[in-house]
Formats: C-alpha cells, structure tokens, sequence
C-alpha cells in the first residue's frame, strides 16, 4: 500500500484527472478507498437494471461481480456461469447498465484500452445505456503514449498470465507485438469523449487496483 506522502500525491493527481474527465462529457467522481466507490455503485443501479460486465480484476477485487452472481434483485448478464459466453457478450449491448475498468486513462481524460474479443469497448462505444468505469489510481498515466506503455509493459502481459495465454510477453515480461491467433491483443481503443453527456460514468479510486 502507497504511503500517505504518495497517496497525497495521487489523490491530487486523481482529482485533476475527474476535471479533465468532466471537460470530456464523462461523469466523473474521486473516492478515497474502493468500498467507498462499490457502496455508491451499488446504490446508483436501480434495482430491476439488467447489467454486463467486461472481464476486470478491479470489478472482482471490489468485490462487485460476486454481490451481482445470483443477486435477485438484478437481472446479471453473468458470462462466468453460461453455456454460451457470446451470446451474453451480445446481450450485453442491450443491458441498462455496463460495469468495467480501464486499461489506463489519461490525466487529461481520456480513455485507453485494449482488448482480445472486442466485447469489452465495444459495450464501451455503443450500447448499453450507462457504463461505469471503475479504476485505481495505478490506472493514471501521464499521456497515451504512456497508456500504450502501461498496456504493454503490465496490463496485457499480466492479464496474459492470469489467462494462462501462450503468449511470447508471458516469457519476456513485456509486450513484444506478438500476431499469435493466442494474442489477447486485438483490439486499441482511445476514448476521448462521452458521445452522450455522461453516458459514461468513470469512478476513479484512490487505491490500487487490477492492473
Ligand atoms: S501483443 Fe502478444 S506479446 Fe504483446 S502483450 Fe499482447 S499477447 Fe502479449
């Protein structure tokens, strides 16, 4: 856990990066812990909401994806417990409310992510009527260029090896543009913009969390 010195310091960071997110038609709020952002979440979706979720270590270290499996008052488009994965992926675009994190996102705000299936900013760009997007303060860097850094050098080879994907970054420690059918690297999506005045909702936490 980051000391309070670094903590001041990303929190500032943070704060700047809502205001930014703002000029860019997000919503856009800062909180202090992720219980603090999961509480809020789960009173913003209104009971009845059918919801999708992009694959995110962030939404399960928040604990949300298991307080949404088998939750009656939702209906949850649950792609780990289905027979036929795409088809939720496809629900999905129908859903009232999508919930997924960032692979980075920019001080200036703005959006970066990359995907395998597509599913994920897909749901991002067009579909589901609000997306909230949860991330960690990990998440913020400085330019997209760095963001395409942060994809490289851990988000993609890390979500490689919890995937158990055979990739070359699994052996390397980083990304070394590989075009194996394996490649979970298939998809790069700048968002720059919410097309609809705050559509997209980012929640951005004053914590570590996913990668
Ligand atoms: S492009 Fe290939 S080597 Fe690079 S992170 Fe993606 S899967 Fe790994």
């Amino acid at each position: 856990m980051a000391d309070k010195h670094v903590k001041a310091i990303e929190r500032l960071q943070a704060e700047e990066c809502v205001k930014n997110l703002r000029k860019h038609n997000f919503d856009a709020d800062f909180f202090e812990t992720g219980a603090e952002a999961a509480a809020w979440l789960k009173e913003h979706i209104p009971a009845g909401s059918t919801v999708g979720i992009g694959g995110s270590m962030t939404l399960s270290e928040l604990g949300i994806t298991d307080w949404l499996t088998g939750n009656p008052d939702y209906k949850f488009l649950d792609r780990y417990h289905t027979d036929d994965v795409q088809k939720v992926f496809r629900e999905s675009f129908f859903a009232d409310v999508y919930l997924m994190s960032s692979n980075a996102v920019t001080l200036d705000g703005c959006l970066y992510n990359v995907d395998a299936n597509g599913n994920r900013v897909a749901a991002l760009i067009y579909g589901p009527k609000k997306v909230y997007v949860i991330c960690g303060v990990n998440k913020i860097v400085p330019t997209l260029d760095d963001a395409i850094t942060r994809v490289q050098q851990i988000a993609a080879p890390a979500n490689n090896v919890r995937l158990q994907r055979p990739n070359p970054c699994t052996e390397f420690g980083h990304c070394v543009k590989c075009v194996k059918d394996s490649s979970i690297c298939n998809q790069f999506v700048i968002t720059r913009r919410s097309g609809r005045q705050g559509r997209i909702h980012v929640l951005l936490v004053n914590e570590e969390l996913g990668y």
